[in-house]
């Protein structure tokens, strides 16, 4: 969210049109409401609805939006679970004991699909998203290290890929800790387990290590990097733990890279976060942290709260939150179920690995990634394409609705542009023929150019977390 300033200059009142009067065309909606003020008086729900309605229209169509990983669709019975339970309070465990039960079925079955050695002793919660999840995790590796360490002024620090989610550098800022970010290098474009090891020390609280990478949607090498930071205890006796952030990836690859070995299976993956809004196939926002066992997670950070005459112990950045979604996150397992799951995601990766396929051979670009890790996969132009730049694509698709972003790439690839397609559930064969031949029909124009037009790249690029 942009941190909103007060009033602006357009403090021009909202229009009304004479029919939003509840009644009487003519006398009922006289008065207009100001933009910026709490208006005076209150109106009828019907007016106030028809006006928040109609400025909302101008939004873009989520289910055209590629940029996001978010869910866009679920199916109704999802929304009308949902919407009886929208005046649930997550944290109203004694209130809501089924819910809070509810959530404590979603983690258990998480941990075993995890492969947690022992699901039982595993903790874990449920969050507003990756974000939350991702600073409790680090919180609990930032509390580990500060345990083992006794220099009074020793700063602690976290490395990564300098392809991390902005979450990783919010959770650096605001917990001061320092960040330690594995460049980019040639056609590598996620961290290198070596580099990473390179620059861990006594002050390392863990290494970031994620799946997959919102920049192209590769998974980095999770066992590497493990056996990396094996080698590094044998040599050294730094014994450095590694969080997984899984926010889409731990929510595909166990359902179709069964034998990619990334979780709790390896002993030094102490906690692993997912988005349940994202390939958890559910409405923002849910997310999910879990912890090896309880040792992976230091006592003092947990809080409890009342629940049936005892107490239950929670861990959260926010009091009161949502209960519908951790909801709709047990109503989607109980749905789909593994073999559900596989299904949906795989018709998502053969949505991603066709379009990428077909993207790939108009010859006017060239694939970073084919879709066949995340369902997501980034192009850039092809070396000899001079007329135009993927920030022109990106405007043009526009368009036609289509929402895709063109951003720049990080340390040492700032010289590479890219465009990024995220094939999600809703997202089918259909939708994405449709948009290669809007692509298609998009190039002669874009090849008669002289040069690329965009001048404002920044304005240019979508948000593309
Ligand atoms: C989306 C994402 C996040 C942030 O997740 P939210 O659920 O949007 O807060 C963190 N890490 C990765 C790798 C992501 O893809």
């Amino acid at each position: 969210m942009p941190l909103h300033n007060g009033p602006r200059d357009d403090a021009r009142a909202l229009s009304v049109n004479p029919f939003l009067g509840p009644a009487n065309p003519v006398g009922d909606m006289t008065e207009a409401p100001p933009k910026h003020r709490l208006p005076a008086s209150p109106m009828a729900p019907s007016t106030a609805y028809q006006l928040v309605h109609d400025e909302l229209m101008l939004d873009g169509n989520a289910r055209l939006n590629l940029a996001t990983f978010v869910t866009t669709w679920m199916e109704p019975q999802a929304s009308v679970l949902m919407a009886e339970c929208r005046d649930k309070n997550m944290i109203d465990k004694d209130e809501y004991p089924r819910t809070a039960e509810l959530e404590r079925r979603c983690v258990a079955m998480l941990a075993d699909l995890w492969n947690a050695p022992d699901p039982s002793a595993a903790v874990g919660c449920s969050t507003t998203g990756s974000s939350e999840a991702c600073m409790l995790a680090g919180m609990a590796m930032k509390r580990r290290w500060s345990r083992r360490q006794s220099a009074p002024d020793a700063r602690p620090n976290l490395v990564m890929g300098v392809n991390v989610q902005v979450c990783w550098e919010k959770f650096c800022t605001f917990w001061e800790v320092e960040p330690r970010q594995v460049p980019m290098e040639g056609e590598r474009f996620h961290l290198d387990p070596a580099a990473a090891v390179e620059l861990c020390d006594e002050n390392t609280i863990g290494v970031v290590g994620i799946l997959g990478s919102t920049f192209d949607g590769s998974y980095e090498p999770v066992a590497d990097l493990c056996a990396a930071l094996d080698g590094l205890q044998e040599r050294t006796g730094l014994d450095i733990p590694v969080h997984v952030d899984g926010a889409s990836g731990a929510m595909v690859a166990p359902f179709l890279d069964e034998d990619l070995v990334w979780d709790f299976r390896l002993p030094r993956v102490a906690s692993v976060n997912t988005s349940g809004h994202k390939y958890g196939l559910v409405y923002p926002g849910v997310g999910w942290a879990l912890w090896r066992d309880a040792d992976a997670l230091p006592e003092e950070l947990v809080f409890r709260v009342n629940y049936l005459g005892g107490d239950m112990p929670t861990f959260a950045l926010n009091f009161s939150r949502p209960g519908a979604q951790v909801v709709a996150q047990y109503y989607t397992f109980l749905r789909l179920g593994r073999e559900g799951y596989r299904a949906v995601q795989q018709a998502a990766r053969d949505v991603a690995t066709s379009l990428s396929a077909r993207i790939g051979s108009l010859g006017d670009f060239r694939l970073l990634t084919r879709g066949d890790q995340l369902p997501v996969f980034a192009f850039t132009t092809a070396p000899e394409v001079t007329a135009y730049d993927v920030f022109d694509v990106s405007r043009r698709l526009r368009e036609s609705g289509w929402l895709v972003p063109a951003y720049t790439f990080p340390a040492h690839r700032e010289d590479l542009s890219v465009l990024r397609v995220v094939c999600r559930n809703g997202f089918s064969q259909d939708l994405a023929d449709m948009f290669a031949e809007d692509l298609t029909r998009l190039l002669p124009d874009l090849r008669r150019q002289k040069r690329p037009l965009t001048h404002d790249r920044n304005a240019a690029t979508g948000f593309h977390h």
